[in-house]
């Protein structure tokens, strides 16, 4: 296994070295950023979906921002302890994808208040009827699954539970797919710290209700991440999407041993591009190779229910900005500013830290922005 593994790394480190040997102005700085502005260009007028974002009111920077870059967004509705507020997102994403198809999808969740009531299972799936009969192209299930939801008995509730099978079947039946967001990055089980000024230097140092650090009565990763995987391997004909690389972000290779073992399984970013920049480049290449009908862009960006102007400002800003970072990095050789990602920061404009972009080649741009999101949601577009 290890040894085909390095084989493949091996192989592919050789096409790629002649295919520069073969581009006799690869050596030449101007020719090959060029090249990357050409590729750059190609990849904004193609159509591009972002199958990730949470839409809960119409604004006109999200249109304005799809019409200059060619792109469509795919709403994710997602369950809160208050179920109005999910029917809320459920209502706006249905207008949206009624009055303004060109620019939006959308993915319904489960609403999980009452699980324990019985009759609740068969009134989820009503619900479900209702919502794909309204263009629903998926559902949702969020971390609250596995990490914070508890049974009468005191367990946590998991993915795995019996309650979901009738669920899963369902979805699977009437051909649409399945997005989980499962558990957190590894990094929410890790210590967490400040600086000495007394910065927060890790998300969850700020955040200490999303922090499992030290605290052994709660769900492990590998608990979260197992019950995941019995589901995949339980519906081989359910569509089962990894949201946010699957948590597995830390390490393509986690991601791998998923694909490999379970062909119903793929996996979107869910803005974790970061983690990509932090892994060896020529991994990260070979994972896009060998899996490029299995991997679509997704920001985790969107609107807010009521806005000021300046959060409109902020938000269209930080759209705009990373999508512009992360389709340079996808696209071109350039060199791309990054945060430290131990300590969760956010890339940044003026970072010290830069990595060299993958400079994926078209056929895996078309799919990773665009084919995979049609054929893994059928629908979306
Ligand atoms: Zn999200």
């Amino acid at each position: 296994m290890m040894k085909n593994k390095f084989t493949t790394l091996l192989l592919f480190s050789v096409s790629v070295f002649s295919c520069n040997t073969q581009t006799t102005n690869s050596e030449n700085p101007a020719v090959q950023s060029s090249e990357n502005t050409s590729k750059l260009e190609y990849l904004k007028s193609i159509k591009k979906i972002d199958v990730h974002m949470h839409i809960r009111s119409d604004q006109q920077y999200l249109t304005d921002f799809m019409d200059e870059w060619n792109f469509k967004f795919n709403t994710v509705c997602i369950p809160s302890s208050n179920p109005k507020t999910l029917q809320a997102q459920i209502d706006t994403a249905i207008s949206l994808y009624q009055t303004k198809p060109r620019y939006y999808a959308w993915i319904t969740g489960v609403d999980m208040t009452n699980f324990t009531e019985p009759g609740w299972t068969e009134a989820a799936i009503a619900k479900l009827k209702v919502d794909f009969g309204q263009g629903a192209v998926g559902v949702k299930v969020v971390k609250s699954v596995g990490m914070s939801i508890k049974k009468p008995n005191g367990e946590y509730l998991q993915l795995d539970d019996p309650i979901f099978t009738p669920i899963f079947e369902f979805i699977a039946q009437e051909g649409k797919t399945l997005l989980v967001h499962a558990g957190e990055p590894i990094h929410a089980w890790m210590p967490t710290y400040f600086t000495k000024e007394g910065v927060g230097r890790n998300y969850w140092a700020t955040h200490p209700d999303y922090s499992f650090w030290d605290k052994p009565e709660l769900p492990s990763y590998s608990d979260i991440m197992a019950a995941r995987d019995h589901v995949i391997e339980r519906h081989p004909n359910l569509r089962f999407v990894g949201a946010h690389l699957g948590s597995m972000e830390f390490d393509v290779d986690e991601i791998i041993t998923r694909l490999e073992r379970y062909p119903n399984f793929a996996v979107e970013l869910g803005g974790r591009t970061r983690y990509f920049m932090w892994q060896a480049r020529g991994k990260v290449i070979d994972f896009f190779t060998r899996y490029q009908d299995r991997i679509m862009y997704g920001t985790d960006k969107g609107s807010g229910t009521t806005m000021t102007a300046e959060e409109k400002e902020s938000t269209s800003n930080g759209i705009r900005y990373r999508n512009d970072l992360f389709l340079k990095y996808y696209t071109t050789s350039d060199d791309i500013p990054w945060g430290n990602v131990i300590a969760s920061d956010r890339p940044r404009p003026n970072s010290t830290y830069t990595v060299k972009g993958i400079d994926l080649p078209k056929e895996i741009l078309d799919k990773f922005f665009y084919k995979n999101a049609v054929k893994w949601f059928p629908g979306i577009d």
